[in-house]
């Protein structure tokens, strides 16, 4: 009867509504805890360098007399720990900056690829020249399409750094740009020491490193990868890594040409 059926109908309802609840706060869990690990991740980081300069002016403040080489080289290594610290910041800035602006601080214009490209890998000649790496661009089309020229740059930068830094002597580094009527592609390829397996998983989260020592001597602070990744999905894009230990690394992305908008979510 009537009145069974409406019981019936609010019962399913208040169940579905308790289920969606639960996921919710499930999801909820996931978000608190990851930003936790990344409060955390951020402490840690950021404490690495300052201990370092503690140690630092520590022991050369409990000298009697500190040798002049000495006392340069304890200010170098400071120096460089101000650097990183530095860098670290720069870097977590550029990330969180990111995370808020999403969508509406997209900057499109229409870019040609090809150049931007050139320009990329002409800025990073000089530090692939003391490195002993060949740095090769292979065009196959001439390539324009709607990025954000400032975000797509600092994308595919961290990819030839990277390949650049974790690559062996007298290596290389190829760069390759093609399109169809829809997509564009940005393979960066290189010669170096590739990627263990069960890394591959999380290349891209934020500081995540291989081998800490190797990307702290290179400069790393394991977030190039992460902004990458950012940028990419910011202008609806996919990117993908492949790796074999010993032989190098490829990341592959996939660009569309045109910038598309995101529709709103309804209320
Ligand atoms: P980092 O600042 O340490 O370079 P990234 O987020 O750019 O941080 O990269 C994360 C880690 O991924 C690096 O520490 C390194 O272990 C590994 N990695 C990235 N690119 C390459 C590459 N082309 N070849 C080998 N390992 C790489």
């Amino acid at each position: 009867d009537l009145e069974s059926d409406i019981t019936v109908d609010t019962y399913r309802e208040t169940s579905l509504l308790s289920q969606a609840v639960k996921k919710s706060l499930t999801k909820l869990k996931a978000v608190d805890q990851s930003r936790q690990e990344f409060v955390s991740n951020v402490s840690h980081e950021l404490k690495t360098p300052i201990t370092s300069i503690r140690v630092l002016a520590d022991s050369l403040m409990g000298m009697e007399e500190v040798p002049v080489e000495l006392y340069r080289e304890f200010m170098a290594d400071i120096s460089d720990e101000i650097d990183r610290e530095n860098q670290i910041i720069e870097d977590l800035l550029t990330l969180v900056k990111m995370d808020k602006s999403a969508e509406s601080q997209m900057n499109i214009a229409q870019v040609n690829i090809n150049r931007q490209l050139e320009m990329i890998l002409k800025r990073l000649r000089p530090i692939a020249k003391r490195g002993n790496v060949e740095l090769i661009l292979e065009s196959m089309r001439e390539v324009t399409a709607d990025v954000d020229e400032v975000k797509m740059s600092l994308a595919i930068t961290n990819l030839v750094e990277n390949a650049i830094k974790y690559n062996v002597d007298s290596g290389w580094v190829r760069v390759t740009l093609d399109a169809d009527h829809k997509y564009f592609y940005i393979k960066v390829a290189d010669s170096g020491i590739g990627i263990p397996e069960d890394a591959l998983d999380h290349i891209f989260d934020r500081f995540f490193r291989v081998d800490k020592a190797r990307s702290r001597e290179v400069g790393g602070t394991g977030l190039g990868l992460a902004i990458t990744k950012n940028v990419v999905q910011m202008h609806r894009g996919v990117i993908d890594v492949e790796s074999v230990p010993g032989e190098g690394t490829t990341f592959a992305m996939r660009i569309p040409l045109t910038y598309i908008v995101r529709q709103e979510a309804r209320p």
